[in-house]
């Protein structure tokens, strides 16, 4: 096998001597982990961070799952590799579609450029949308990558996934797709399928069910970091590098007082301003798996007729009780490096204990059963990069993304 460096998307990147780990932790704000190790219960991880590097970076914003999710396997941001919500307006049909086609993706992931020179890959994630955008491009015949969710765990084949029988290699049952286990499931696949394969890079990629239910500190919070300890300990005892990080962080966006969710109806405002159905407001963090959040999140964009006084709008919405920011489509795409064809006119961000929505009637919140929790804006941009060996001096300065894991757990570690 050549052992020469890659070059993915303007980087470079060089081979591991050990298997390398990375884990993309759905939804973990940092305080997860800080209360988790403060209570005592990741003891693990707590030795990890001692003895490795814990660092924080910056996703990307929208920081929503499949943009940073992308981010993190190619090394770039969307206005490169094209992902920039789960739901967007096409500019091509006029219609509202979901973002899961690969085709959306212009570039290559790292994971693929390392199978395609040689190396074994695998991907494992929670739920099935994902996989299908990450594991874009994988010639699954090769017998050197696997991709699958425990969603669809029980549906594998050798010509989509590239694995058969996972149900039998993790000995768990398909976990419901709203559930703690969804994640777990992910993590137990991991351990076996180091045991059994040793790839040379593995992408575990989790769902955030939990942090959309639970604070940071709280005890059905800490049952899953508790849960991931343990799963990182295995990890690391196979003689894995671990880096860890997460797609976006995630803040209670509700009243304290009786726990009512605190939302901006974006739609309403431009209804109420504009007249009846002139702005169309679009929420990428719509998906088919509301219940943990009801489509509201802490980012809206906004597209508006020509000749709209976009400068002018702006100004009158960031007046607006509940309103970090609004930029143009031109201003926003610059500051979050977005790619602007795939963006509104405008691009509305929330404060942290607020989200943006609709209208009222088009947000089904009957399976929320807890108050709200999500994320979306610049306030959940914070997120963990911990890796199980320490960076070498240098690599840790300057302004820090998600997206730089693969960089600096392949490039600047010291061994
Ligand atoms: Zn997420």
């Amino acid at each position: 096998m050549s052992k020469t460096p890659l070059t993915v998307n303007g980087r470079e990147y060089t081979w591991p001597e050990n298997p390398l780990v990375v884990v993309c932790v759905d939804g973990s704000q940092p305080a997860y982990i800080e209360e988790a190790i403060k209570a005592g219960v990741m003891p693990f991880t707590q030795k990890m961070l001692a003895n490795g590097s814990d660092l924080r970076a910056d996703c990307v914003v929208p920081s929503f799952t499949n943009p940073n999710n992308l981010s993190i396997v190619t090394g770039c941001p969307p206005a490169v590799h094209g992902i920039c919500g789960n739901f967007i307006l096409d500019p091509d049909s006029g219609e509202e579609v979901m973002m899961n086609d690969p085709k959306y993706l212009r570039v290559d992931t790292i994971m693929k450029s390392f199978h395609d020179a040689g190396g074994s890959v695998a991907v494992v994630t929670a739920k099935d949308k994902l996989r299908t955008l990450l594991g874009k491009g994988l010639d699954f015949t090769s017998g050197r990558a696997l991709a699958f969710s425990s969603e669809k765990s029980d549906q594998v084949t050798l010509a989509e996934n590239g694995i058969e029988n996972v149900l039998e290699m993790v000995g768990k049952p398909v976990p419901s797709v709203y559930s703690a286990e969804l994640s777990e499931f992910i993590f137990a696949a991991g351990v076996k399928l180091l045991e059994s394969r040793r790839p040379d890079l593995m992408y575990l990629s989790t769902t955030d069910y939990v942090q959309h239910k639970h604070a940071p500190g709280s005890e059905g919070a800490n049952s899953f970091y508790v849960m991931m300890d343990g799963y990182w300990k295995q990890l690391d005892a196979l003689g894995a590098t671990i880096a860890i990080t997460a797609d976006h962080g995630m803040n209670a966006k509700h009243n304290t007082a009786d726990g009512q969710p605190k939302v901006v109806y974006l739609q309403e405002v431009m209804d109420d301003w504009l007249g009846e159905g002139v702005a169309r407001v679009i929420l990428p963090i719509t998906d088919p798996y509301v219940v943990h959040h009801g489509a509201l999140g802490g980012y809206g964009t906004v597209y508006l007729p020509e000749g709209t006084d976009m400068v002018d709008l702006c100004k009158k919405i960031e007046a607006i009780e509940g309103v970090e920011v609004a930029l143009t489509n031109a201003e926003a795409c610059e500051r979050f490096e977005l790619p602007p064809e795939l963006v509104g006119d405008l691009v509305i961000i929330s404060v942290a204990d607020t989200a943006i929505g609709t209208a009222p009637a088009r947000h089904d919140l009957s399976g929320l059963n807890e108050p709200l929790r999500s994320h979306g804006g610049i306030s959940e941009q914070r997120v963990p990069l911990i890796f199980s060996k320490p960076v070498t001096p240098g690599a840790e300065q300057g302004r820090l993304r998600n997206f730089d894991i693969f960089n600096i757990a392949l490039n600047h570690l010291q061994s």
